[in-house]
């Protein structure tokens, strides 16, 4: 008897789990992703200040499923999907057939419509741009060194703007970065021309989580030298010249753009099934509303449930807990028994923003400090997928711990060869 095919679209932490845990032999499986590797997103901030190695939070699909035979990787966009023939189209590997498709794709950074930002703003969703962030970052010094008075100020300013998770913990790692690493890097150079600046629309920073949590975030930034400007929303950048809406200005070549998400909905969902933050609507299963062999897990999911009326959050737990409760349901589609609904019970939320300062919020309780900074970091490096990356990463965190330093500044620019790409298959190619 043949298998029966499973598509997956995206290897994030919810289509990596999904490939992963699902039995060998049981079912084909096919993994399309445009990258080649894993990503682990909660430490890209760390990549985009020098902390870490971009191999260390990144890893290698094919390295994965090494000794999966029943799983299949494709380095390829999805371009389209048409639900009707039951067909998965990509830009360099051909079409795909499936009997199951599993949309995983995630989220995109949102501009929310603003062009110039979007075009002189740097994003952090992918290691590519967290290493371009880096480049941009330690360029910026470089820069300083020759640059007249005139120009010193727009090199001097970094813009971070969101005061989520991801724009606290990357200001508070530059605010480290200034003081701790730079003044030793460039000894002539004046830091304290260096402002960093954390923009949020919002009243307060990590507005997610609890009171405690987000006053004690802003506390620490400030007393950082994090400049926290909260109710401030951005109007718009034209790569030099940030524009409040309230008519305040910031010069900076380098502004971060943490203020949003949206759902990368693939071509081919009709309109009726995608709903608020671009995420498309499923049932307790996971499956996409009115089509039954198609599921969606993860960011892009929206499911509505008595305990999350607006759909969960969305979080790398969130996005493994609905992987594994389809590795149930696939495996009971298969023996013809009842699916399970999917249920989740928050175990928490945390941030970090330095040495010693974290915040965590427990169903029952909030701490911060320097516990809450140690569970951070136990729970981050548990999370990492595998054992020797866990390990690079532990040792770099234990030199940068005792040592207030790092060696992993580079600058890495493109070359003439960075457009290389896959040759596009020729003839058409036949459904896999
Ligand atoms: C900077 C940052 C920090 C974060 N920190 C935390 C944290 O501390 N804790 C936490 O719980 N969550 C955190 N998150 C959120 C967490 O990373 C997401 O919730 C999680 O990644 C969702 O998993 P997913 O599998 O749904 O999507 P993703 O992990 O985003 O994976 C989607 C995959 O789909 C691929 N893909 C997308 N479109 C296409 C296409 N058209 N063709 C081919 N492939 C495609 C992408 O390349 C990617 O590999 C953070 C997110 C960011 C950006």
């Amino acid at each position: 008897m043949s298998k029966d095919r499973i598509v997956i679209l995206g290897a994030g932490f919810a289509g990596l789990q999904l490939a992963r845990r699902l039995k060998n032999n049981e079912f084909d499986i096919t993994i399309i992703d445009q990258y080649n590797f894993h990503q682990f997103q909660p430490l890209m901030y760390q990549v985009a200040t020098g902390r870490l190695e971009p191999s260390s939070i990144s890893f290698p699909l094919r390295k994965v499923f090494q000794k999966k035979s029943n799983v299949h990787v494709r380095l390829a966009k999805v371009l389209a999907i048409d639900t009707e023939l039951k067909k998965v189209v990509t830009d360099d590997a051909g079409t795909f057939s499936y009997d199951h498709l599993v949309i995983a794709t995630g989220c995109a950074t949102n501009y929310f419509g603003n062009k110039n930002i979007e075009q002189f703003a740097f994003p952090m969703k992918s290691t590519g741009e967290a290493v371009t962030l880096r480049n941009r970052i330690l360029l910026n010094f470089e820069d300083a060194l020759s640059a007249g008075p005139g120009a010193l100020e727009a090199i001097m300013n970094i813009v971070v703007v969101g005061g989520g998770p991801t724009g606290v913990e990357l200001s508070g790692s530059l605010a480290e970065l200034k003081k701790n690493i730079l003044p030793k890097d460039y000894p002539d150079m004046d830091f304290s021309r260096l402002n960093i600046y954390l923009i949020e629309a919002g009243n307060a920073t990590l507005g997610v989580m609890s009171k405690a949590s987000q006053e004690k975030s802003q506390q620490y930034l400030e007393l950082m030298g994090v400049n926290v400007w909260l109710n401030a929303q951005v109007k718009d950048y034209d790569g030099k010249t940030v524009t409040l809406n309230d008519g305040r200005t910031i010069l900076t070549h380098t502004l971060v753009w943490a203020a949003g998400v949206t759902g990368n909905v693939p071509p081919g969902i009709s309109a009726d099934k995608i709903v608020r933050g671009n995420r498309i609507k499923v049932d307790a299963y996971n499956r996409v509303e009115g089509l039954h062999d198609v599921f969606a897990m993860g960011d892009i999911a929206y499911m509505e449930t008595a305990e999350f009326p607006k759909g969960h959050p969305q979080l790398a737990n969130v996005a493994i807990a609905q992987a594994k409760n389809l590795v149930t349901n696939f495996t009971n589609l298969s023996g013809r028994k009842p699916l399970n609904p999917f249920t989740y019970k928050s175990p928490g939320t945390m941030a970090t923003v330095g040495k010693h300062k974290a915040v965590v919020d427990l169903p029952f309780m909030s701490f911060q400090g320097r516990f809450a900074w140690f569970i951070w970091m136990f729970l981050h490096l548990m999370l990492i997928v595998s054992v020797k990356n866990r390990l690079i990463i532990f040792i770099n965190w234990a030199i940068s711990y005792f040592t207030n330093d790092t060696t992993l500044r580079l600058i890495l620019l493109p070359t003439k060869k960075t457009k290389l790409k896959q040759a596009v298959p020729e003839p058409e190619p036949e459904l896999v």
